[in-house]
């Protein structure tokens, strides 16, 4: 038996392959959103790889029924009811020692720092509903990032692959399912009890298949990031949409770049503002009071673009007021979890009264920035009277390894 110190993940395997790039692969940071059948096998790959930092991204939990298609999940894990993304981990990590696997519990949209976002080579989304994709593509956009979607049915499975500039999600939906997202995500000032995705039946061949499509495809554009000039032998899905038919076995490849000139998600956050000393765990207080100083403006409001603060919220018959103070994001377990909430949320709608952009006036500046609904490692908007700033919460890198 080899010792421990005595190899290197890859070397002589992979290294007999000649467009493979140790260190590049080595040094790879890689986002995986959904840690669900798609998301066990994408790890799976890109640990057996030797991907060097990998984020999982999930928020639910294991059960029983996931135990068909998720490779990297054990009956014991169903029984303790443990999250998919920090079992994930521990698993891939399992499989490849020299390796980080950064599980992060909760939602893509509002509990992961914007900065983990822009500072990753690619992302990989596993999601199974219109609506989450239609939240990750507008943080790949965003952070100007490649994503790789795969989706998968019966033995039916697609890949599609999104690049800023050359093909976007919601340019490529039509008004039908746009309608139809628009409608699920409901009135911001109404309380809607998230409802669950509907179990669509797969199995786990198309996992394997789809996912280790993406797998490849994430290598292709390691290997092109960061300015590669050299040739490469590989063609990628970049603007295109591979089909996998499962139950006649073709394989079909279609354009697929939809870019329109008008398009929402199309703004791209550049020139970032690092600011080293701030982290959101720090008070509104602080945080407020340290950005004034750094961008040297004399007004300023943080304008929170994924989620909300919810002061209190007011149910409608009987008319009454819950003070809550928590971030949108949690509004729902909120509800779940306060007994005459939840008796209540089956009979009147709730209204919420939230405040988004922060300033000197809001009445809680004791509270962290965290409890308020920004996540750690975020990247805030902050408008001045001398513009607008994109200011990350640099502080909070070593959360992620990446300080
Ligand atoms: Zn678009």
């Amino acid at each position: 038996m080899q010792k421990k110190e005595t190899y290197e993940w890859g070397e002589g395997v992979y290294t007999l392959l000649s467009w493979f790039k140790k260190e590049k692969v080595k040094n790879a940071r890689v986002l995986v959103a959904g840690a669900g059948a798609l998301g066990n096998e994408v790890v799976k790959n890109l640990a057996l790889f030797g991907i060097g930092h990998i984020y999982v991204v999930d928020f639910d939990r294991i059960e029983i029924s996931n135990l068909t298609r998720s490779v990297l999940f054990r009956e014991e894990d169903a029984y303790n009811h443990s999250y998919k993304s920090e079992i994930v981990a521990k698993r891939a990590m399992e499989i490849n020692p020299q390796i980080k696997v950064v599980p992060i519990v909760g939602n893509l949209y509002s509990e992961v720092g914007f900065g983990l976002y822009k500072s990753v080579d690619v992302i990989i989304g596993c999601l199974d509903s219109r609506i989450a994709r239609y939240y990750l593509n507008k943080l790949a956009m965003r952070a100007g990032k490649t994503w790789i979607d795969g989706s998968i049915e019966n033995m039916i499975g697609v890949v599609r692959v999104f690049t800023p500039g050359v093909s976007c999600y919601e340019c490529g939906l039509s008004r039908e399912e746009f309608n139809n997202i628009m409608l699920r995500l409901g009135c911001a000032d109404v309380v809607r009890m998230q409802e669950n995705a509907g179990r669509v039946a797969t199995t786990p061949i198309s996992a394997s298949i789809i996912g280790a499509m993406q797998v490849q495809e994430a290598m292709k554009i390691i290997h092109l990031s960061a300015g590669e000039t050299e040739e490469v032998p590989f063609k990628t899905l970049q603007g295109k949409m591979l089909r996998y038919e499962g139950m006649t076995n073709s394989v079909n490849i279609y354009k697929y770049a939809s870019w329109k000139s008008i398009c929402p998600a199309h703004e791209e956050w550049s020139n970032i503002v690092k600011a080293e000393s701030l982290s959101a765990e720090d008070t509104v207080d602080t945080v407020l009071k340290t950005l004034k100083s750094i961008l040297n403006v004399n007004a300023l409001e943080i304008n929170m673009r994924n989620n909300k603060f919810i002061d209190k919220i007011v149910s409608d018959k009987p008319e009454k007021e819950f003070m809550v103070k928590i971030p949108e994001s949690q509004l729902d377990d909120y509800i779940a979890n306060n007994e005459e909430l939840r008796k209540l949320s089956y009979k009147t709608i709730f209204h919420k009264d939230f405040i988004e952009n922060i300033d000197e006036t809001f009445p809680y500046k004791d509270m962290s920035l965290k409890d308020i609904g920004i996540p750690l490692f975020d990247i805030m908007q902050v408008s001045t009277e001398k513009g607008q700033y994109f200011v990350e919460l640099t502080k909070d890198a070593s959360v992620y390894n990446l300080a």
